[in-house]
């Protein structure tokens, strides 16, 4: 069987396209959508993920901040920051890039995050309309997985769909939303005794585990659509999904790379989020 590769880039920017035109209408009305991005401490993954999301930003015409607090920084301090930026009418969209250093909790910050500018979809009241089936905003990365299915054409009702992983930032509003779309879902976690015997069952199969190459052809079923959403750093600098791309190879139909799949996805979504947003800011006459 011939594995076709899903190329995230050139979706991804298929959909900035777009992106750049529903900028352009807002313009015309006076809008710039606005995202505003807060790292604490000096992660060096966070930097390079911030990075890359400025200029994702700059890119399609939106105005972005990046607001740095050292890691030292106090829960209030962060929290003021947050609730200055709720008011900011030049912000559309608030991001706080995880993971926070130990001591301040991430519940209590996202929780602070007024929902309407929740571009990641992680505060509790966008969780539960998604888990409703009435999102607001959903999880970049989830998202994404959905855009790169149906530009794809990839039917999901009536599918087996496995996901590997259940964190709230990848695998569960990822088997949400298959699930909505009529998939019949598994949901598996570290603690499924054999893995294998399930992912080999899907139709669809989405990992995100973040352990890299956890996944082998003999794990899954011919012909299945793979989709790899790990980020794996390894030793020797280069970087690995969770699925064995090259053994994939001749037994998915379909599969994405390891970079150049998901990742730029996820990036591409933020951006519709942040748009979607002043759209909606826009539509009720500038509250967001
Ligand atoms: P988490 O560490 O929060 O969650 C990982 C999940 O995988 C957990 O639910 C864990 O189970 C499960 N898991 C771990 N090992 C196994 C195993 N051997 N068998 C079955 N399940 C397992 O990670 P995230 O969800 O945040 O991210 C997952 C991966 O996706 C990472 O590599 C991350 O870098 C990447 N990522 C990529 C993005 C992109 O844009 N492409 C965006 C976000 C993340 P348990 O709950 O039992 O511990």
């Amino acid at each position: 069987m011939q594995t076709r590769i899903i190329d995230g880039n050139a979706i991804a920017r298929e959909l900035r396209a777009g992106l750049i035109r529903r900028v352009a209408a807002l313009a015309a009305m006076g809008v710039r959508p606005g995202l505003a991005v807060l790292q604490v401490g000096n992660h060096p993954a966070s930097k390079i993920y911030v990075r890359n999301k400025m200029k994702a930003c700059g890119e399609v015409g939106l105005y972005s901040e990046h607001i740095e607090l050292p890691a030292d920084a106090d829960e209030w301090t962060l929290l003021e920051r947050i609730r200055t930026l709720n008011r900011d009418s030049r912000i559309h969209g608030i991001l706080v890039q995880l993971p926070l250093p130990t001591g301040l909790s991430a519940e209590r910050v996202l929780d602070a995050l007024a929902p309407a500018k929740d571009v990641d979809g992680f505060h509790p009241i966008n969780m539960g309309l998604l888990a409703a089936g009435s999102p607001r905003f959903v999880p970049c990365t989830p998202l994404g997985v959905m855009k790169l299915i149906e530009h794809e054409e990839i039917g999901v009702q009536g599918r087996h769909a496995v996901v590997v992983g259940r964190s709230n930032i990848v695998g569960k509003p990822m088997a949400l939303l298959l699930l909505q779309k009529g998939a019949t879902v598994t949901i598996c976690n570290s603690r499924t005794p054999d893995l294998g015997a399930m992912t080999s069952q899907a139709d669809i199969l989405v990992v995100a585990a973040g352990r890299p190459r956890l996944v082998t052809a003999g794990m899954v079923k011919p012909g299945a659509v793979v989709i790899d959403v790990g980020i794996n750093r390894l030793a020797d600098g280069k970087l690995a999904g969770d699925v064995d791309f090259q053994s994939m190879l001749g037994t998915a139909s379909r599969i994405t790379p390891v970079p150049g799949g998901v990742g730029p996805m996820t990036i591409a979504m933020l951006l519709e989020n942040t748009v979607m947003s002043a759209e909606r800011a826009s539509a009720s006459g500038g509250s967001s």
